[in-house]
């Protein structure tokens, strides 16, 4: 029996604040192991990922997606008239969708019986928690609240507060403007500036960066910024100074006309009230500061998901899973390759840091290379992998279609130490994307 199982009814072997994808995860397996658990949810399951984030942006993509491959049937022989882009469906749907992810969650909890209460938690101590004036008790404490848009500051004029949305209130507009400015042109702004031009939205973005993506590889920055210019989008770089007006947002003296402003200019984080109480130690960007084995600073005290810089919802899930594991007693460093994916159109996904050594050898192919990609007319990208001096993966970009399906290869292989060409010992089914692999092969000398 494990040791942890619990001891005295009224105290849980663990609470968890915050039922976002590290929360769930973290609760469902603490069941799995045995764990007595409390799982509290100020809105709803799912957190940010599943009603605002990852889901409804995905969703409304997919919708994309489909207009797209209609305005290129002309291309197959196929003349569509399209005559009407019911965009309210669109949002429609992605709230459904998201709907629907948050019930399964609720399905999935229930299933392991975690015992889930809704409400804001406040800290007492590390081993008491508040909600609505009941006091519940633990032996272990998991904080994984997330967080939620920097907000521009002083705005104070009505007529200009109106214009302006931020990505995790995209889903209460009752309609789509005829013409958006985003502010910031990261990971969340590019993804919105993907969508909004595809919808055939006058999209400008402004960033104060020489590049939007600018943390990523230029490679992603330049095929992005191709794709969407190419599409119509204005992409304004290196910008110090923006105002926003009631018309639209003023740029060295041009105005940009936009009927609403997306801010997309960072996450802040969410910390629940009373946390002041535990004497955590947080990183210089301002989340809690947990060690290669995720504790904080407090023994007993673990910080999972967005708020410990997990910034992406599989990190947040891994985070999870592996705080349960601990708090069971198996005490291992926390240790994933991350793939990240940027669902722009076309799809950028990558893996490991890059930084090339003189001894590492650089594999490179282009979409058109593959036949899947030139059966579907989907030559548009490329794939980058690499390579220690072993043979072995070190990093990857991809970029093209079905990237973010593509990348876990390369993680895998990253993961199991495997080299390229353990890889490529798998012949992959013909035609797939998945064979441009075995075509790089052919850059490697015996
Ligand atoms: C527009 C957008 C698109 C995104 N797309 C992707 C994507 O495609 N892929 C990807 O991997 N990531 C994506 N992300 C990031 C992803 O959503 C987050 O990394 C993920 O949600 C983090 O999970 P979490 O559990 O740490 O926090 P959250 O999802 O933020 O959940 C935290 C939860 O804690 C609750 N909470 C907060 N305070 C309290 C309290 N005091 N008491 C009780 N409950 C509380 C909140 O209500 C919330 O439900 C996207 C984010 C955004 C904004």
């Amino acid at each position: 029996m494990n040791t942890y199982q619990k001891k005295s009814k009224d105290i849980y072997d663990v609470i968890v604040i915050g039922g976002g994808p590290a929360g769930v995860s973290c609760a469902v397996e603490c069941k799995r192991r045995g764990l007595s658990v409390l799982l509290i949810e100020k809105k709803k399951l799912g957190g940010v990922c599943t009603n605002v984030g990852c889901i409804p942006t995905k969703t409304l993509k997919a919708s994309c997606e489909v207009l797209q491959i209609a305005r290129e049937g002309k291309y197959h022989g196929i003349d569509l008239d399209i005559k009407n882009i019911d965009t309210n469906r669109f949002i429609e749907r992605a709230k459904e969708v998201a709907a629907e992810a948050s019930k399964q969650l609720e399905d999935y909890c229930n299933q392991y019986n975690v015992e889930i209460i809704y409400g804001s938690a406040k800290i007492i101590s590390k081993e008491s928690v508040e909600v609505d004036q009941k006091i519940f008790r633990c032996r272990n404490l998991v904080i994984a609240t997330g967080t939620r848009p920097r907000k521009l500051r002083n705005i104070s004029k009505p007529d200009i507060e109106n214009m302006i949305i931020y990505p995790d209130e995209f889903w209460s507009l009752k309609e789509f403007p005829k013409s958006v400015v985003i502010l910031g042109g990261g990971v969340i702004g590019s993804e919105f500036a993907s969508l909004c031009t595809t919808l055939g939205i006058t999209t400008y973005v402004i960033d104060t960066h020489e590049r939007i993506l600018s943390a990523l590889d230029p490679l992603a920055s330049d095929f992005l910024t191709n794709s969407l210019t190419t599409r119509g989008c204005t992409i304004l770089t290196s910008v110090k100074e923006s105002a926003i007006t009631p018309e639209g947002v003023v740029v060295n003296g041009t105005l940009y006309r936009a009927e609403k402003v997306i801010v997309a200019i960072g996450r802040e984080f969410v910390f629940p009230e009373g946390i002041e109480n535990l004497g955590l130690e947080k990183n210089p960007n301002g989340a809690i500061k947990t060690n290669e084995y995720l504790e904080t600073n407090i023994p007993g005290v673990y910080a999972i998901g967005d708020i410990a810089n997990g910034m992406y919802a599989h990190v947040a899930t891994a985070h999870g899973k592996h705080v349960a594991r601990l708090i069971a007693g198996h005490r291992d460093k926390f240790k994933i390759v991350t793939p990240f994916v940027i669902y722009t159109y076309p799809e950028i996904a990558a893996t490991g840091i890059k930084k090339i050594e003189p001894t590492d050898k650089i594999l490179f192919a282009e979409f058109k290379e593959n036949s899947r990609a030139m059966v579907e007319a989907r030559t548009n990208g490329v794939v980058e992998v690499i390579l220690d001096k072993h043979g072995h993966v070190k990093s990857a970009i991809i970029i093209g279609h079905y990237a973010g399906e593509l990348i876990s290869y390369l993680c895998l292989a990253i993961l199991n130490k495997l080299s390229f060409r353990d890889l490529c010992k798998h012949q992959f089914p013909h035609p797939t994307y998945s064979e441009i692999f075995n075509s790089l092969e052919k850059y490697i000398k015996d």
